[in-house]
């Protein structure tokens, strides 16, 4: 008997129903839905054993597992690469065509490149869609057709193209009647990936709109907690950037602002992927680091003796989240105070960042080095003393993180400010008079 026609929705960094705007063409193509997951060993074969994040995506996979088994049908899950998940999928179904959900990263490009390749030797279709942001590819664009590199150009040309049109919501959840009406299949634990339960606790997905409403006020203090906590939501798609920019829209424009800060970055990565390697402007590649390995493990401990930085890295450590001001302090003084290579602090952070997002790690950190597209000028110095007495004026963040600090405990700084600083300049300077 022939096999029942069937389309395929691949969950990736959507790992929602609701608002899911891929699912939603899939559901409303006409052919039953099987909704599928891979767990990607390209992917997890890179990372600890005890990863939050796959705790995260685990969790979040069995949700949706139950929920669809609720519905009558399943989630079909494969652990492997995704090449070999689909070449199993199509012995298994009669696949008539793939929905997904855009993703912008260099690595995923080149695996849905391949899974395209694989399904098209089928006739099928692999069709994605824009999801995880409002804008993308060529949606903005300056008016000579090319790409924004400066930020703020990048931000009024978003908000003047947006429309109410853009954060509407796709009802995904209204056509589950369309879903692929089948037996349960297996759910996913930890031991089925070899890994274990990570450390960190995922901050809730609440929306505050008092919090919105305040953020301006408070989102550069890190001891108030005046910040959303949202990036793992929306880096694995709990939470619908639409929704979220509706809400930005009504209580918050310095909010929106940072969303736009998200999308920018994500453009950026799409438009110029030699970021995920390299200096936007070239001529940074050849700063003579002195990259030494003591020095990165003092910054990683948070044993610099500078006690915001090491509040920050601390922080860190152990809650898998630093708060945005800090990022931006402890990855100045990683480049400038102690010389060492940008990438270093940039893997730090992807090992340990909860929100870990290649394209706003990424877009930091060369903001932060000043080798990124409109970043700071190399010459300006972020002083760690001076962002603590503006931003932790009562020392109430860093005696959290620091408990030794003011004791005979506390190490003595790692690096004099003022020599650290003109050692910075000098070097930044000789590596781009030479091009
Ligand atoms: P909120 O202040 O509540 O902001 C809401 C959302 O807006 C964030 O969740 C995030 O999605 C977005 N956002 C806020 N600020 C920025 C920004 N400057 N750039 C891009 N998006 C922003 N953000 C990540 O999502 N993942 C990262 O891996 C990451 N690494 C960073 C590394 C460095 C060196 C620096 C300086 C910044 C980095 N950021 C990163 C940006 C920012 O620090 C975090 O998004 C923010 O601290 C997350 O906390 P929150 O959710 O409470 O943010």
């Amino acid at each position: 008997m022939d096999k029942q026609e069937i389309a395929v929705f691949w969950f990736r960094r959507d790992l929602r129903v609701a608002d899911n705007h891929g699912l939603f063409q899939a559901l409303k193509s006409g052919k039953p839905v099987l909704p599928i997951f891979i767990f990607d060993s390209n992917i997890l074969n890179n990372l600890e054993q005890e990863d939050s994040r796959v705790s995260f995506i685990l969790h979040e996979v069995q949700k949706l597992h139950a929920f669809f088994e609720e519905q009558g049908s399943t989630l079909w899950i494969y652990h492997g690469k995704p090449v070999e998940a689909f070449k199993r999928l199509m012995k298994e179904y009669a696949v008539a065509e793939v929905f997904t959900n855009q993703d912008y990263e260099p690595y995923a490009r080149e695996r849905d490149k391949a899974v395209f390749q694989l399904l098209e030797t089928d006739g099928i279709r692999l069709r994605a869609f824009k999801d995880q942001v409002i804008f993308h590819k060529n949606d903005i664009l300056k008016a000579d057709g090319t790409p924004y590199t400066v930020f703020t150009p990048y931000s009024k040309k978003w908000l003047s193209n947006l429309t109410e049109k853009h954060c509407q919501a796709f009802r995904s959840e209204e056509l589950l009647g369309n879903l692929l009406q089948t037996r349960p299949l297996k759910a996913y634990h930890h031991s089925d990936l070899g890994f274990k339960h990570g450390p960190y606790e995922v901050p809730p997905m609440t929306i505050d709109s008092a919090l919105l409403e305040a953020y301006a006020d408070n989102r550069d203090f890190p001891a108030v907690g005046g910040t959303s906590r949202l990036g793992v939501h929306l880096r694995f798609g709990t939470l619908s950037i639409r929704q979220l920019t509706a809400l930005a829209l009504k209580h918050s424009s310095t909010f929106l602002n940072e969303l736009i800060w998200r999308n920018f970055y994500m453009d950026i990565l799409w438009h110029f992927p030699h970021v995920a390697d390299s200096c936007f402007k070239p001529a940074y590649n050849f700063i003579a680091w002195q990259n030494s390995e003591k020095d990165f493990a003092r910054w990683c401990e948070g044993t610099t003796g500078y006690p915001l930085v090491d509040a920050g890295m601390r922080e860190l450590k152990a809650t898998g989240y630093m708060h945005n001001r800090v990022r931006m302090v402890t990855a100045s003084f990683l480049c400038k105070h102690l010389l060492i290579d940008w990438h270093w602090g940039e893997a730090w952070f992807a090992e340990k960042l909860l929100d870990f997002e290649l394209a706003s790690n990424n877009g930091g950190w060369q903001w932060a080095a000043g080798c990124g597209c409109d970043a700071a000028p190399y010459f300006r110095v972020f002083n760690p003393a001076l962002q603590q007495q503006k931003f932790d004026p009562d020392f109430a963040y860093i005696k959290k993180w620091v408990p030794e600090f003011g004791s005979s405990a506390y190490p003595p700084p790692i690096v004099d400010h003022k020599k650290a600083r003109e050692r910075a300049i000098s070097v930044y300077k000789a590596a781009l008079d030479e091009r």
